[in-house]
C-alpha cells in the first residue's frame, strides 16, 4: 500500500489503473482509522478492482470554535489498518496542497442542511459538500463509500452527486458499534472513564425510541420526547438536539408515515457525538 501525498501523484496512480480498464473505490476520511472505516474499505474492496481510502482533516468543514486542531491525528496507525483491510492507496494531502492561496470556490447546499448537524454547525456542510467533489475529482471513482454514522452526510453526498450529475455510486453503509452499543467514532477518544460510560445514552435512548415504533407508534413528538427523557437521565449528557425527519429531505416531520431517520447529538462533557436510526433499518425487529 501507498501513501501519496499529492494531486498529481493521485491523478498518475488513477491514470495508471484506469489504462488498466480498473474499477475505483473511493472512502473519504478524517483518519484514525477504526472499524467502522474499515467496514467501509471492506465493502469498496468486495465491489471495486482498487480502492483509495483518502486522509483528510479538512479544516474548512469545522467551525471557529470546534474541535479541529484537537481532533485525533496518527497516519502511522491509519496506515496499518488500511493495509490489514488491502487497500491500495492512503491519499493524505496537506491543506496547502487542497486548498491553495486564493481557493475560492465552494460547493454549497440547502434544504438538506438546514435541520439536525447543518443547524448546529453552519458551515459544516458546505466544508464537507466542497472537499467531497475536490475528492472526487481527484481519484475519479466507480463508487464512494459514506457510514449512516453520519446519516446526514450520507443523504446530502447523495444528493449532491445526483444534483451535479456526478457519474459516481453513493453507497451507505451500517453504523459500526462498541460490544456495548456506542457507535464507534474518532471523537471517542476524547471520553474519560466516566464519559465513556455516560455516552451508552445514546444508543440507548435510541433503542427506547425504536422499541417505541415497533409498539406501534407514529407520533413524533411522543418518540423524541421519550428519547429526550432517557438521555436527561444521565448528568453528564447535554442535549444538542433529538429530531425525527423525513429520510429523504431531512425535514422535521410530526408523524412517521414515510421513510423517517430518527437522529440525536448529544454532549458528554465537551465531546460531540452523534448517533441515529433509520426506521427502514429496523422494519424487522433490529435495534442500534
Ligand atoms: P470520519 O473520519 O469521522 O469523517 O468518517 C469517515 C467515514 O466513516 C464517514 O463516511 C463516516 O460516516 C464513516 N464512519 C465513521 N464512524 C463509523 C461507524 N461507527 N460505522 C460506520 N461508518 C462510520
Amino acid at each position: 500500500m501507498k501513501i501519496l501525498k499529492t494531486v498529481k501523484e493521485m491523478r498518475e496512480q488513477i491514470k495508471e489503473w484506469r489504462g488498466k480498464g480498473l474499477s475505483i473505490g473511493l472512502v473519504p476520511t478524517m483518519g484514525y482509522l477504526h472499524e467502522g472505516h474499515a467496514s467501509l474499505i471492506d465493502a469498496s474492496k468486495k465491489d471495486n478492482d482498487r480502492t483509495v481510502v483518502s486522509v483528510f482533516v479538512n479544516p474548512m468543514q469545522f467551525g471557529p470554535s470546534e474541535d479541529l486542531e484537537s481532533y485525533p491525528r496518527d497516519l502511522r496507525h491509519d496506515a496499518k489498518i488500511a493495509e490489514e483491510h488491502h487497500a491500495d492507496i492512503i491519499f493524505n494531502p496537506e491543506p496547502e496542497e487542497m486548498y491553495s492561496e486564493g481557493f475560492s470556490s465552494f460547493v454549497d447546499m440547502t434544504v438538506l442542511t438546514e435541520e439536525l448537524c447543518g443547524l448546529s454547525r453552519p458551515v459544516h456542510f458546505r466544508g464537507v459538500c466542497t472537499v467531497v467533489t475536490k475528492l472526487f475529482n481527484i481519484v475519479q471513482p466507480d463508487r464512494a463509500y459514506f457510514g449512516k454514522k453520519d446519516a446526514q452526510q450520507l443523504a446530502v453526498i447523495k444528493h449532491m452527486v445526483s444534483d451535479l450529475n456526478m457519474n459516481i455510486e453513493i453507497i451507505g453503509c451500517p453504523i459500526v458499534r462498541e460490544a456495548d452499543g456506542l457507535a464507534k467514532s474518532s471523537r471517542n477518544t476524547y471520553l474519560n472513564k466516566d464519559e465513556r460510560k455516560a455516552a451508552l445514552i445514546l444508543s440507548q435512548s435510541l433503542n427506547h425510541g425504536i422499541k417505541l415504533i415497533q409498539n406501534g407508534e407514529t407520533d413524533c413528538s411522543v418518540i423524541i420526547n421519550a428519547v429526550k427523557e432517557k438521555i436527561q437521565t444521565e448528568p453528564l449528557a447535554k442535549i444538542d438536539y433529538v429530531k425525527i425527519v423525513d429520510a429523504a429531505n431531512m425535514q422535521q416531520i410530526s408523524v412517521i408515515d414515510r421513510p423517517a431517520l430518527c437522529a440525536v447529538a448529544v454532549y458528554i462533557g465537551k465531546t460531540r457525538l452523534i448517533d441515529n436510526f433509520f426506521t427502514e433499518d429496523i422494519r424487522n425487529g433490529g435495534a442500534v
